[in-house]
């Protein structure tokens, strides 16, 4: 059984970033990355404070743009499109949730495609969708990173997704379909999820609860990835069961130390993607 380390992919693409930020450095380019933080919702400041710290190891500015609670959604658009139109500024993040008088669907939308390094804009989405991506969200972009990191190739497997949100699931499935994979995606209403899941070369699971996969629901020797992020007990732990998986999977990665190593380094790589037109 093979260990899949998000420690080494992160490691791998740093490497190849810095590197490209030197280059942008030599014609006196230091890309800006605009964190816009509305409030001080804990989680978001500390994503926040994370990627800024992320950006400025690789020779990146990660800027904050903090804005009260209060502020109105016209004030928070007009400040938007002024990072649109700054030309320092590679890309923008809009840290969620937003207080509730804000439209987030407006407010994300308000991003310039070529900016969206979320790629959660429509344009973005629909771009994935039509198999022509520009910014692909950076979980699912981990998730291929680790797959191409491995030599773990897709064409022609089966693949289960568990879990189909908008900034995993979904986007996810695209990506393996890009990749020729026969894609399955489960959900809470999902009938014989098991038994998908059983039949399944690849399973990715992105469902937001503890040790849900247990080994019972896997076929010997398969491709366990796991996106899932839980406390149990004071502890991390994945959406997969580590301990009873880990015996029956050709590989899997951990939690911590798997995909969630690789996510931060995937938004970063989209930052110098960044183009001055579509495409
Ligand atoms: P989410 O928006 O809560 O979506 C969870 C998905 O799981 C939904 O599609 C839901 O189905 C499905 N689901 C829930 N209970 C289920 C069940 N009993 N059987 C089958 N499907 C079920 O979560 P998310 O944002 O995609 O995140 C998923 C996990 O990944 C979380 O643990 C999160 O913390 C983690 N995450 C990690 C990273 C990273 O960087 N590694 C980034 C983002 C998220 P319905 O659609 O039917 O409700």
């Amino acid at each position: 059984m093979q260990i899949l380390n998000g420690k080494e992919v992160a490691a791998f693409h740093r490497e190849k970033l810095q590197q490209q930020v030197a280059l942008l450095r030599d014609k006196n380019i230091i890309p800006e990355l605009a964190l816009v933080l509305v409030g001080e919702d804990p989680a978001a400041v500390m994503y926040a404070a994370s990627l800024q710290k992320a950006a400025q190891q690789i020779g990146i500015t990660g800027r904050l743009y903090q804005f009260p609670d209060m502020v109105t959604e016209t004030m928070l658009c007009t400040a938007i499109q002024g990072l649109n139109n700054n030309p320092i500024v590679y890309g923008i993040i809009v840290f969620m949730p937003l207080p509730e008088h804000i439209s987030a669907h407006r407010i994300t939308n308000t991003i310039k495609p070529e900016k969206d390094v979320d790629g959660l804009t429509e344009t973005s989405m629909a771009r994935l969708f039509m198999g022509k991506p520009l910014f692909v969200p950076c979980t699912p972009k981990a998730v291929m990173a680790m797959l191409a990191y491995y030599q773990i190739p897709l064409e022609g497997k089966e693949v289960a997704i568990i879990g189909r949100s908008n900034v995993v699931g979904k986007p996810l499935s695209q990506l393996c379909l890009q990749a020729h994979a026969t894609v399955t995606i489960c959900h809470s209403h999902t009938r014989n999820l098991e038994k998908i899941v059983r039949r399944a070369d690849v399973v990715i699971a992105a469902v937001g609860k503890a040790e849900f996969i247990t080994a019972d629901m896997i076929k010997p020797g398969s491709v366990v990835l796991d996106v899932g992020i839980n406390r149990k007990h004071n502890q991390v732990v994945g959406d997969v069961d580590f301990a009873s998986v880990s015996q029956v999977a050709g590989a899997i990665t951990p939690v911590p130390g798997g995909i969630g190593a690789v996510t931060t380094i995937m938004m970063l790589e989209n930052i110098l993607l960044f183009k001055g037109d579509l495409g």
